[in-house]
């Protein structure tokens, strides 16, 4: 199996941290998108990702770096009665006209707060670099009990 990584700088989604993080815990992993195919659209994704080499096929990005407008994760329906239910998809969409949010367009504040959510996320992979998988190897024991077959 291919692992692969969010190419937006100094995110780890994706990466073999974060995948542990997530099985550790119980969290369902990020979705990543592919860098749209369409050579204009990945160039504006390129810009907004502050790259200089252009972005490669193959690479992708996760749901963090759009804005909440651009990812559908509910289905809508509207039923007769004119009550809207949402259902929950499971794999999400982009709209094919998202760009991610640009790296270096966030104000003052934004660009604090993401840096924050960074730091945190990145001590929380620490934390779970230490813990190793082990396997409980021992074999459950069953007990055999001899009973008496009354066979007349
Ligand atoms: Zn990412």
């Amino acid at each position: 199996m291919v692992r692969i990584k969010c190419s937006y700088p100094k995110c780890t989604t994706g990466s073999l941290a974060d995948r542990k993080y997530n099985k550790t815990y119980g969290i369902k992993n990020k979705t990543l998108f592919s860098v749209p195919k369409d050579p204009h659209r990945r160039k504006q994704w390129q810009n907004a990702l502050g790259r200089l080499n252009a972005l490669n096929e193959k690479e992708v990005v996760c749901e963090l770096h759009f804005n909440t407008s651009d990812i559908e994760r509910f289905y809508k329906t509207i039923l007769p009665d004119g009550s809207k239910v949402l259902m929950e998809k499971g794999r999400i969409n982009l709209a094919n006209t998202a760009i991610p949010i640009p790296q270096l367009t966030l104000d003052a504040d934004e660009q604090s707060k993401s840096l924050a959510q960074n730091h945190s996320q990145t001590n929380a992979i620490h934390d779970i670099e230490a813990v190793t998988d082990e396997l409980n190897t021992d074999a459950l024991q069953s007990e055999i009990t001899n009973t008496a077959i009354d066979n007349n």
